[in-house]
């Protein structure tokens, strides 16, 4: 789990810059109770990130680094807010 508001100032890191590309898409989306990021389960929202990725990387990455990124980002991050109530 990852807090984003703790991490914003880190948005020249590889994983930063993978969230920040995540949330525009709209695949992932912060809690706004806690902060904590959850995986909205947009598999078109993930592609559009994943094309972000492909088609213009940060400067000095690969577009192969960079989606490994993005993906990585998806593996650590749940469906659900973990303070949140269940629904
Ligand atoms: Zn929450």
């Amino acid at each position: 789990m990852l807090m984003t508001r703790e991490r914003r100032s880190a948005i020249r890191t590889l994983r930063g810059w993978a969230i920040s590309v995540l949330q525009e898409a709209g695949a992932i989306r912060e809690c706004e109770e806690q902060g904590w990021m959850q995986d909205r389960a947009d598999p078109h929202a993930r592609e559009r990130a994943f094309d972000v990725a492909r088609q213009d990387p940060p400067a000095g990455v690969s577009s192969q680094a960079a989606a490994v990124a993005i993906a990585e980002v998806l593996d650590s991050i749940g469906d659900n807010c973990p303070e949140c109530p269940a629904e």
